[in-house]
């Protein structure tokens, strides 16, 4: 008999499997010597549907003592998102962004930007649901599909098979669903609070303070938050200084296609 432990590791094993890990070239930062920059770039393989982040699932990225990777939440926002992009484009630090569909379909021009400016562009639903895993079945599993589409077409089909729930409810069901898909779900390791309106410096130091405790993760915030927009520059240079490394995460395989397992039927369409 296997025994939790055991097949904790071999999860871990197979997950471990599942990544394969580049190393970035060391660029310079034009105009910041500084720079946090990218140290290194995580491959994440969909196949199958792997969890990341220890909020909630047992196995997350691999990462190693002192690295973090970014992720931003519920955009893209005409008001805060090309700040975000700014502030990390000072620090030359690509992240993951976790876009709502439809505010996709109404503001393009930024979705497009974050593709544009090269981070990560995934999914965080089309409506955003407080609770995708208490909706029907279908009814979820057809936000999650339009979700896709929208941030495709708004991208240039520049979307990673990632996503992300809103506000991490998952359920059982939609884990399979998402698996069969070959999307990969992504939660976190660390938040930041900022959704909790604190103010910039407040984010900083919970940020701060929760890292020196785990000392390495994946965090979280929100990219249509004033004082995330505000907090980021402080934030970046004091990684730096504390000798905090960035990972990118980008997909094996990038593009909506991806998602579609052979002999599937093709999502329905808002038409
Ligand atoms: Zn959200």
């Amino acid at each position: 008999m296997v025994s939790g432990k055991l097949a904790a590791r071999l999860a871990m094993l197979l997950l471990a499997a599942s990544i394969r890990a580049a190393h970035a070239e060391p660029a310079s930062c034009p105009g910041n010597p500084h720079a946090l920059g990218v140290s290194r770039i995580i491959e994440v393989d969909p196949t199958g549907g792997p969890r990341f982040g220890t909020f909630q699932y047992k196995t997350t990225l691999e990462l190693q003592p002192n690295e973090i990777v970014l992720t931003f939440d519920d955009g893209p926002s005409p008001k805060t998102t090309l700040r975000v992009l700014d502030a990390l484009d000072q620090h030359c630090v690509k992240a993951t962004f976790f876009e709502v569909g439809r505010w996709a379909e109404a503001f393009p021009e930024v979705t497009k930007a974050v593709a544009d400016r090269g981070h990560t562009l995934a999914s965080h639903s089309y409506s955003h649901p407080r609770n995708l895993g208490r909706l029907p079945l279908e009814q979820a599993e057809q936000d999650i599909d339009r979700g896709f589409t929208a941030l495709k077409e708004a991208s240039g089909d520049r979307v990673a098979p990632f996503f992300r729930y809103p506000g991490l409810n998952d359920s059982d069901a939609l884990n399979a669903y998402l698996g069969s898909r070959n999307v990969a779900i992504v939660s976190c390791d660390i938040g930041t609070d900022d959704w909790l309106r604190i103010g910039a410096a407040q984010i900083v130091k919970r940020t701060l303070a929760r890292l020196e405790r785990q000392g390495k993760g994946i965090i979280l915030f929100h990219e249509t938050e004033p004082a995330t927009a505000r907090a980021l520059p402080m934030l970046l240079d004091e990684l730096k200084k504390r000798g905090y490394r960035l990972v990118h995460m980008v997909p094996k395989a990038q593009g909506v296609a991806a998602l579609k397992p052979p002999g599937a039927t093709p999502p329905p369409t808002s038409q």
